[in-house]
């Protein structure tokens, strides 16, 4: 036997890489070291049905303990990865602890983007953790008045959409930018979506820069507005975006540019470390761009794209992203990359809940579909999309004719 496999960080990345490698035959070490101290869950219900308590922390666990037995799969948890000797091919713990590899995977995510230098007055607060969604219930459930929501990207909106329709306080929603979701969504979805959270009740400030908070004995009571009256406020939620982990990489020299830079096999630039999920950066044939991808389908990709490599069967990452948020009862649903969008196509009837906006590049091919409560679209498109099949703009413009099949 080897040294086997190491995996750093234990969530929907590192716990999917190491039920791939045993899927694919993998018959050496593995060991999956966490700096949470959860058993590894899902993180997407945390925004959605657990702080509203529609589900329990067992509900969202991504595996059994019985799987981490029955796989050998060695989990250490409340433990986080301090220092990587890529000569000596080790990684030093938090409790001193050095433990050797052959294989070395980084599956550090990425965490919340803090308000300046830390400044977090009481009653503020990020979601990224099981720990995080619970302090925001014991928050919520302490106070009254009104929850500002700094950050109108997904997580930020499906919160304030829980607060408002659940918990029924007043919610306010700050965003920076002139539209909702700017960085993932269209603008006809961003403006469906901003309509949604008015219809419920929510005030929502566009083109509104937060300067700061106002505080009272340690406590927030209200969020600094640019030019703007105070948002008077007992809970502050920053959905500010995300920070790739890319320290751990950096310390060891390895590329790192705003995410730990992997090609197409997830392979760093050294031959024994590989990075996954959304601490990383790479290129795509799609766009002209280096890309992060933050979901859980690139995390899930990834995982098996390394398992694969590391179990000798290398098959390109070739991602089709796609995407899920609920908000407001109604399931939205992405897929593809917006970059070239210069023309879109709506179908259904998206005012009363239900439809799809499509989006063509300059040669007239569908590079990304949006849908409101329309699953079935969306898994066809999908599914055309992997299959690197072209949709030619003609193919929707008579609604009633459409055909996906690959
Ligand atoms: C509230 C919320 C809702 C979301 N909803 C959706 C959704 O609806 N759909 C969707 O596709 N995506 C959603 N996402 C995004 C999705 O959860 C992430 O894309 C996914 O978690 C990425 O998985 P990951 O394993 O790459 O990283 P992470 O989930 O960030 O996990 C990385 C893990 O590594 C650990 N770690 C980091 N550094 C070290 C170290 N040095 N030593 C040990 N451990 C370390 C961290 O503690 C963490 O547990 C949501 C995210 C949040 C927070």
């Amino acid at each position: 036997m080897g040294k086997g496999t190491l995996v750093i960080g234990a969530s929907h990345a590192g716990v999917q890489c190491a039920s791939a490698l045993r899927d694919a035959g993998y018959a050496e070490r593995i060991i999956l070291v966490g700096e949470d101290d959860a058993l590894p869950y899902h993180r997407p219900p945390l925004s959605k049905t657990f702080i509203c308590a529609k589900v329990s922390e067992e509900d969202i666990e991504l595996k059994s303990h019985a799987f981490y037995t029955d796989e050998q799969v060695e989990l250490r948890r409340g433990l986080r990865a301090d220092f990587i000797c890529r000569e000596a091919r080790t990684v030093t713990l938090s409790n001193g602890e050095t433990l050797e590899y052959d294989n070395l995977v980084l599956a550090t995510g990425s965490r919340p983007r803090l308000w300046r230098k830390g400044e977090m007055p009481g009653n503020v607060h990020v979601l990224r953790t099981l720990a995080d969604a619970r302090q925001i219930v014991r928050t919520l459930k302490a106070t009254d008045g009104t929850v500002a929501i700094v950050g109108g990207g997904y997580v930020g909106l499906e919160l304030a959409a829980t607060v408002r329709t659940q918990f029924g306080r007043d919610v306010v929603i700050i965003e920076a930018s002139g539209r909702l979701l700017s960085r993932s969504a269209s603008p006809l979805l961003s403006d469906w979506v901003a309509r949604q959270h008015v219809l419920a009740g929510s005030r929502l400030l566009l083109n509104t820069p937060m300067v700061g908070f106002e505080t009272s004995d340690g406590v927030v009571d209200a969020v600094v507005l640019d030019g703007q009256p105070d948002v008077k406020a007992s809970v502050v939620i920053l959905g500010l975006g995300i920070v790739p982990n890319e320290e751990l990489a950096l310390q060891a020299g390895i590329r790192c540019a705003d995410g730990i830079m992997v090609d197409e096999f997830c392979r760093t630039d050294d031959p024994c470390v590989y990075a996954i999920g959304d601490c990383t950066r790479f290129s795509v044939a799609q766009v002209d761009r280096m890309v992060r991808l933050e979901c859980v389908q690139n995390a899930h990709d990834q995982a098996r794209t390394v398992a694969a490599t590391i179990a000798g069967n290398p098959t390109p990452y070739r991602p089709v992203p796609w995407f899920w948020s609920d908000q407001m009862g109604s399931k939205l649903q992405t897929v593809g990359f917006l970059d070239n969008a210069v023309s879109s196509i709506t179908h259904g009837d998206i005012e009363n809940g239900k439809g799809s906006f499509f989006h063509f590049d300059s040669e007239k091919n569908l590079c990304a579909a949006e849908t409101v409560n329309n699953p079935a679209i969306h898994m066809q498109i999908r599914r055309a999309m992997a299959a690197g099949k072209k949709l030619e703009q003609q193919r929707f413009e008579h609604e009633g004719k459409l055909d996906l099949k690959v």
